[in-house]
């Protein structure tokens, strides 16, 4: 499988949908397009990326790693490299990926954090930046 070619694309995305469903049974979060856009992306938005993501998900159980929240339509999702200054090759490991809602996303990335906010979102919160500074 190969995300080089429009056949590879092709076998990624019925692998997903019908050999294999996922563990928790639910659709690829990665549309056909997400895939056929990252073969041509320079930078860490690439086909690994968009492979490791999904495990990332799952792993995740589709919640927010921060405040727990389970994402939906009101609590947009966004995948978050938790080292970002790791080269190419490891900056899209699993273990680097964590799946966060966007408002944690945004605190992780600086935007101020609100005072009447959970402790324990606080902390993890924290913790991320610290690793974003590393
Ligand atoms: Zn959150
Ligand atoms: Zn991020």
């Amino acid at each position: 499988m190969t995300p080089y070619t429009a056949d590879g694309r092709k076998r990624y995305v019925n692998y997903r949908s019908k050999h294999k469903p996922l563990p928790c049974d639910r659709p690829s979060i990665n549309t056909p397009e997400d895939i056929a856009l990252s073969v041509y992306a320079k930078g860490k938005y690439n086909f690994e990326y968009f492979m490791n993501r999904e495990y990332a998900y799952s792993r995740d159980k589709g919640k927010c790693k921060c405040c727990g929240r389970t994402f939906s339509e009101d609590v947009p999702k966004r995948c978050h490299h938790v080292n970002n200054k790791l080269p190419i090759e490891r900056i899209n490991k699993v273990p680097n990926l964590a799946w966060l809602c966007e408002s944690c996303h945004r605190m992780v990335h600086n935007s101020p954090i609100p005072s009447g906010m959970n402790a324990k979102t606080v902390r993890k919160i924290e913790n991320y930046r610290k690793k974003l500074k590393m």
